[in-house]
């Protein structure tokens, strides 16, 4: 790390779900005929079957014609399965070891990402495939808990350290994450695509309003949005890579995230004189935290970041923006001012004594945090060991 370049605490660790996958997935089932989603995500008081931590962001999906078949959602690794064979209905009490998902596979992507299909009839791959995305994996089924003939199917990222005997549905070693899902259909004859994207928690406490559908239909600035895309993977991937890399690499990967932020900047400012900051009707809520999070990279250009943080702020009153990420700006900026933040959110300090960095008013922190929709400070101290690998002794 170049000296006096501050370490990047600033994963967006703290939002009402866990971290967004980093992935856009394909439908994983053929649709000659159409594929139905039989079930969508529900939070844990739901007492649905997707009501687990090891399922909150799992869709069902379901052919019209049966038997589908199920298809690698995105290239990959076969990296786990559990197959007692062909069936031809559910076998929901012979489910020995499938924990309920009977026969499954789970496929590993980029950053650390695993995709997992259950309840299949059949399985067509073995451990160790490399997979391209759409190669069939096997046949839609009903095999192990499932009521009917569907497709199970999540995003999960490996929690900590590698484990030899990968099980996406052990809370402990794997998260299941939101994740985006594209795919085609044919509307007047025209090809469209379709992002699906699922959240546990909708409401936006703060204004009271959706954040988004359960299942977006977009009409986004589709080349826009796409850009975002690609500059807030640019930018995790290389967050990611620093976060892994051993102690005396960190440098090294410290001037890459600095030199792409460096990159950013140029593009980040044309798009803010072209569109304003835009709302989430033209790039929805994933183009809107991709841009938040870019803009507050923006460490080197204080006043750009002013700049935005006044144009968000108008977007929040509009509910076309979100307060979290305008109380991060806003913390930023001062801490890039020499001013006390208000929200808690930046946080720094070699290992040891890692802590937030100076607060305005800190015996109401958690209070405005709260408004802020934002965790108490304790618990965001949680969610920052996890992301970082930390420990207690890390902090002062
Ligand atoms: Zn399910």
């Amino acid at each position: 790390m170049a000296k006096g370049v501050k370490i990047p605490f600033d994963v967006p660790v703290e939002v009402t779900e866990p971290n967004l996958s980093s992935l856009i997935y394909n439908l994983p089932l053929n649709h000659p005929d159409g594929v139905a989603i039989i079930q969508g995500p529900l939070n844990l008081n739901a007492g649905c079957s997707h009501g687990y931590l090891n399922c909150l962001y799992a869709l069902d999906f379901a052919t019209c014609t049966p038997p589908g078949k199920i298809l690698a959602a995105r290239s990959g690794v076969v990296v786990a399965l559990h197959d007692e064979g062909i069936a031809d209905g559910a076998f929901y009490n012979v489910d020995s070891s499938g924990d309920g998902f009977g026969n499954w596979v789970a496929v590993k992507h980029e950053f650390n990402e695993v995709s997992f299909y259950a309840h299949l009839n059949e399985i067509k791959v073995a451990i160790g495939d490399h997979l391209e995305s759409g190669q069939e994996i096997g046949i839609e089924g009903s095999t192990g808990q499932a009521g009917a003939r569907h497709l199970h199917f999540s995003v999960h990222r490996l929690i900590g350290e590698k484990s030899e005997n990968i099980c996406p549905y052990n809370t402990s070693q794997y998260e299941s994450i939101p994740y985006r899902l594209q795919c085609c259909t044919h509307t007047d004859g025209q090809l469209q695509i379709i992002d699906i994207r699922t959240f546990a928690k909708i409401n936006d406490k703060n204004t009271n309003k959706d954040q988004e559908k359960l299942f977006h239909v977009s009409n986004y600035h589709h080349p826009l949005l796409d850009r975002l895309r690609e500059m807030y993977k640019e930018d995790q991937e290389s967050c990611f890579q620093w976060i892994n890399a051993e102690e005396d690499k960190k440098d090294e990967y410290s001037n890459l995230i600095m030199n792409i932020r460096r990159k950013h900047n140029h593009e980040l400012k044309e798009i803010i004189q072209q569109y304003g900051w835009p709302t989430y009707e033209s790039i929805g809520t994933e183009g809107s935290e991709a841009l938040w999070l870019l803009v507050q990279h923006q460490d080197e250009d204080v006043e750009f970041q002013k700049l935005c943080l006044g144009l968000l702020k108008s977007r929040v009153e509009q509910g076309q923006a979100s307060y979290k990420n305008y109380a991060y700006l806003l913390d930023r900026t001062r801490m890039n001012e020499k001013l006390p933040q208000i929200y808690g959110t930046q946080w720094g300090g070699n290992k040891g004594e890692i802590a937030p960095y100076q607060v305005e008013n800190i015996g109401q922190l958690d209070e405005r945090r709260s408004q802020a929709g934002l965790c108490s400070l304790s618990e965001y101290k949680e969610l920052l060991k996890k992301a970082y690998h930390f420990n207690d002794e890390d902090f002062k």
